[in-house]
């Protein structure tokens, strides 16, 4: 085996043919590459001394020239009503949070909500990790470590051999078109053969609008798209979502209509429902208008308030008679249920520590 000099490779963030120049690089035989491959991502061990079936020797040469950059689980925290965030640290001290949401859908799936950044540059006026601003990307290890260590410990208390996390949704902390290299690397990963192979179909990476790596992300993976469109005219977008004063609603939605998609698939539009700002029988109309076009779907959130934002999320019946206005236009218009409220899981609300500092509580301690 060869001593290697160079900078540390984060193993756990190759695709199984970099692993193979890599092991090979050691003078190890290729296989070595899949069984390590198999045992990250196929079994999601996220540590180098869980491998078992690997020589002391090579270990040590791995460790030497690789490294596994260690997210850990910090703090679970559990709903009543079944959702559990989790708050990790990184190797280097930060903390990032994915949410497991059991039976989100109809169909009794459960999901899971990972992030893909430390913090969020994109700055929208009504959610709490806006306030966090952006301290680094996460890389793509750190991205799958969320998944499968949430599975990891989901199997200690649910003893079941069947699929724990059915749908993946990159909608946590970060946006993750900036963060794009590892963002669609992560989803390799995940639907690579030998690993776990998710469906693609399963993972939905939602986007404020960073239009010159929609259209991309269409070509480079099949993913679901879900755009949080959140306005229906450029003056109230470019007020909360200051990524519209670069990219309008008229380029994000050509992006949109560029996206490659198969036949039967939809684009989802994500629209937070802001009292007295966006939620109008006319802003309803005008959505109808914009989305015409589309073969997709309308999740309609209600805002989940929270002290670093002045806004307000509108009374029920405002709610129901803007999903009445999509319906009753052919649109299919969903609205979506709270979950995890009472550990700060719910959509926006991620990124707690300015959070619960603003709201002076102590239980979820972060950073
Ligand atoms: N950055 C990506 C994904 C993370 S945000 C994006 O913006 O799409 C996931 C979703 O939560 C987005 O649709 C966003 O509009 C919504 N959201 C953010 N803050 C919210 C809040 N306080 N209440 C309800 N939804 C919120
Ligand atoms: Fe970032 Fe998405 Fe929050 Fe906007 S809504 S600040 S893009 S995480």
């Amino acid at each position: 085996m060869k001593a290697v000099t160079q900078q540390p490779i984060d193993l756990l963030a190759l695709t199984l043919d970099e692993l193979k120049a890599f092991v090979c690089e050691l003078g190890e035989k290729p296989y070595r590459a899949l069984q390590l491959f198999q045992a990250f991502h196929g079994q999601g061990k996220t540590h180098l001394d869980q491998v078992s079936n690997i020589s002391r020797e090579f270990r040590a040469c791995l460790s030497e020239a690789g490294l596994m950059p260690g997210l850990e689980i910090d703090a679970v925290h559990k709903s009543s009503d079944g959702t559990r965030k989790y708050q990790f640290k990184t190797h280097d001290g930060h903390t990032i949070e994915s949410v497991y949401i059991p039976n989100a859908s109809a169909e009794g799936r459960n999901t899971i909500c990972i992030s893909s950044q430390v913090g969020c540059a994109m700055g929208c006026t009504f959610c709490a990790t806006a306030a966090m601003n952006l301290t680094r990307h996460l890389t793509a290890s750190e991205i799958v470590s969320q998944i499968y260590l949430v599975q990891h410990d989901l199997r200690q208390e649910i003893a079941s051999d069947s699929r724990l996390l059915h749908n993946i949704v990159y909608m946590g902390m970060g946006e993750p078109l900036h963060n794009y290299d590892n963002v669609v690397r992560s989803i390799k990963l995940l639907t690579a053969e030998h690993g776990q192979q998710f469906s693609s179909r399963r993972i939905t990476v939602s986007t404020s609008g960073v239009v010159k790596n929609i259209v991309r992300l269409g070509n480079d993976t099949d993913v679901h798209i879900a755009i949080s469109l959140n306005a229906t005219t450029n003056d109230v977008r470019n007020d909360i979502m200051p990524v519209n004063q670069k990219w309008d609603i008229a380029a994000l939605l050509e992006a949109c209509k560029a996206f490659p998609m198969e036949a039967r698939r939809r684009i989802t539009f994500e629209y937070v429902l802001l009292a007295g700002i966006n939620d109008s029988d006319d802003d309803a109309k005008r959505l109808v208008k914009l989305l015409r076009d589309f073969r997709c779907k309308v999740n309609l959130i209600p805002f989940n308030a929270h002290p670093l934002s002045p806004f307000k999320r509108p009374e029920q019946d405002r709610v129901l008679a803007f999903q009445g206005i999509l319906q009753d236009r052919h649109m299919s218009a969903f609205i979506r249920t709270t979950r995890g409220d009472d550990v700060d899981a719910a959509c926006g609300m991620l990124g707690a520590k300015k959070l619960a500092d603003a709201r002076g509580s102590l239980p979820i301690i972060m950073g």
